[in-house]
């Protein structure tokens, strides 16, 4: 049986990432670009390039070093074009749902990325479906694509920019034509998109440091409700859907943003840095030296150790190497998915009363696994320390979540997870900490995972559970 390792973790979706290079190869730095992406999803990659008259996509299941090499590189020839990489929140993870996807409007094709989770599929697939249209995948992407295909405007800007009149929820998309580039962020801009500029050309990724790699020098934020087109005339910007309410994941900033990018001007090791440091004076502890579960709550770790003056150590060694593996039934219990990740440094941890720093707890299996192996290398105690508050609601925008009933903070107390994780004391960071931490007003981020306000409304309607409820299923299944 193949299963993820580490279901329990929270995943992105997807990143994705556009070039504007006249005289250059286009594919060859989407290639660099998507390998800087990769922590944004490993389940699949692919590129879209066009020669000016042709668009050719090449994509396939796997990490982007072993998608790509240089024998089907070079005949992706163009100098303008998109990538994608892929993590199945919605969808499964089959070569058909993999990105760009390739569609046709009236006798135009194009090539289409996205990075995120529509609120309203169902009634638009469905309405196109009484209209006669096929669909091939089950993405929310072929539903943006088929609804451009099907657009009666005259050119394929327009059928754009009505498509995104339509669509509800979050989204970060990247679409080619044969000669241009649009970049569009929904009007919530619940996931980064950046502009960058190269050697005088443009280039537009989830993250900047998608844009480090390449060398490109970062212009800005694309606005959330911003339409940005590039072709041979340069740069155009329009503003084309209201903005009602910014409300960014916060989770990018937790987790999902790569700690060497920058959001809102803020570096994401910075931020981190407060979280920890906030941590610190929200939930102090009594102990010998603060660890991190590696490496995403290595900086918070580092932070906490500057505020508390308890020195920080690396307690685990991790293997950076593992994806997928074949876990048997009878392995589920034991510890080897978390075992093949992170392995204890038995001299530092051996003794030690500890400040274990991770970033978010969902089903607490995986947290009460790393206590354990602690405890087995000799830790003589552990105080566990939240990066965000507990987690309470699913994500309908695009992050892999677990079901409502399966986070763990929804039918225990504190005291009963301290309990269930075998640990001295638990402590999560408030939001009020979290937004203290970076530095950013409150209005502008999504907080619905903690309280339940979902910034985009969940469509309460049959149709709409059903989808949930098979997404759920789906989810389960793989956990
Ligand atoms: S619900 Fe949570 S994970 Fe989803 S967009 Fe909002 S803050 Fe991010």
């Amino acid at each position: 049986m193949v299963n993820k390792i580490s279901k329990e973790k929270l995943n992105e979706k997807c990143g994705v990432f556009g070039v504007y290079a006249p005289g250059k190869s286009a594919a060859k730095i989407i290639f660099y670009g998507l390998q800087a992406l990769q922590h944004r999803g490993q389940e699949s990659a692919g590129i879209a390039v066009s020669d000016g008259e042709n668009i050719l996509v090449f994509k396939d299941l796997g990490l982007v070093s072993r998608v790509f090499n240089e024998q089907n590189i070079a005949p992706l020839q163009g100098q303008i074009g998109i990538g994608h990489t892929r993590y199945s929140a919605s969808g499964m993870n089959i070569w058909k749902n993999s990105q760009p996807l390739y569609h046709m409007f009236k006798n135009e094709s194009f090539a289409i990325a996205n990075n995120g989770n529509l609120t309203n599929t169902n009634e638009i697939r469905n309405k196109l479906i009484e209209k006669g249209v096929k669909f091939e995948t089950n993405t929310d992407t072929e539903v943006i694509a088929s609804l451009i295909g099907s657009s009666e405007k005259d050119n394929i800007e327009d059928a754009i920019k009505e498509t995104v009149s339509k669509i509800k929820g979050c989204y970060s998309i990247l679409i080619l034509t044969k000669d241009k580039i649009f970049g569009i962020r929904d009007p919530h801009g619940f996931r980064p998109l950046v502009l960058g500029s190269l050697d005088g050309n443009y280039v537009i990724a989830s993250e900047t440091c998608a844009l480090d790699i390449i060398d490109a020098k970062f212009i800005r934020e694309i606005d959330p409700g911003e339409i940005i087109i590039l072709d041979k005339d340069g740069i155009r910007s329009q503003m084309v859907l209201p903005v009602d309410k910014i409300s960014m994941c916060i989770f990018e900033l937790i987790y999902f943003a790569r700690p060497d990018s920058y959001i809102y001007g803020k570096n994401m090791f910075a931020v981190r840095y407060r979280l920890g440091q906030e941590l610190a004076k929200e939930c102090p502890a009594d102990a010998d030296i603060v660890i991190s579960v590696p490496d995403s709550g290595t900086p918070a770790a580092i932070g906490y150790s500057k505020e508390s003056k308890i020195p920080y150590a690396e307690g685990f060694i991790k293997n950076r190497y593992v994806g997928r593996t074949f876990i048997q039934p009878e392995q589920k219990t034991r510890d080897i998915s978390v075992k093949l990740k992170l392995n204890p440094l038995r001299d530092i941890i051996y003794g030690k009363r500890l400040v274990v720093v991770d970033d978010s707890i969902v089903r607490g299996t995986t947290s009460k696994k790393i206590v354990k192996m602690l405890y087995d290398v000799g830790a003589r105690g552990v105080h566990l320390r939240i990066t965000c508050p507990p987690l309470l609601y699913p994500c309908y925008y695009g992050v892999d979540m677990a079901r409502r009933d399966e986070f763990i903070a929804n039918h225990k107390t504190l005291e009963d997870i301290r309990e269930f994780l075998k640990v001295d004391s638990l402590g999560y960071l408030s939001i009020d900490g979290l937004v203290k931490a970076v530095g950013e007003s409150k209005e502008k981020f999504c907080f619905a995972c903690f309280n339940g306000e979902y910034p985009v409304p969940v469509p309460d309607n049959q149709e709409f559970s059903k989808h949930l409820i098979n997404k759920e299923k789906r989810i389960s299944s793989n956990a």
